[in-house]
């Protein structure tokens, strides 16, 4: 049988599948570009989609502390624990700010009140200017300390 096998002709235009290491590489590229036009296209986490606008498997935040590296994570995902937040949860009986009782406290009032003094965003008064700020100290390591030694 084997003998009868080795006298087929042998034909140049035969399909060799892949190898399995290309087949993984193509699978993790699918993959990720599925991801990728799925994180495009998703309307929440906005912070984070401009601190990270490329998906990937590697990790994004590291600090020397556990708890550094929640707490700013959950900044940068912007589902820290704000009073609007936890009002939202049913955890706290109000949303406003303690030092300002008109303003309702969101995680970008909660960073750059000037109670706080965890953001000085003094004389910035576009929120878009403030956003942008709150953003790039976030994309850096070394403010994000800075940030968690303030909170
Ligand atoms: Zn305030």
């Amino acid at each position: 049988m084997a003998k009868h096998a080795t006298s087929f002709p042998i034909d140049d235009n035969q399909h060799v599948p892949p190898d399995r290491k290309t087949v993984y590489k193509r699978i993790d590229k699918l993959m990720m570009t599925k991801w990728q036009h799925k994180y495009d296209n998703t309307t929440i986490k906005t912070w984070y989609k401009q601190l990270e606008p490329i998906v990937s498997n590697k990790i994004k935040f590291t600090a020397k502390t556990r708890h550094e590296e929640n707490e700013i994570t959950r900044i940068r995902f912007e589902c820290y624990r704000s009073r609007d937040t936890l009002y939202k949860m049913k955890q706290s009986n109000d949303d406003k700010c303690a030092n300002c009782p008109t303003e309702v406290e969101t995680l970008t009032h909660l960073l750059t009140c000037h109670h706080n003094n965890i953001i000085d965003t003094s004389g910035i008064t576009d929120p878009h200017r403030q956003r942008d700020n709150i953003i790039t100290i976030l994309a850096d390591s070394k403010k994000c300390h800075q940030l968690y030694l303030s909170l």
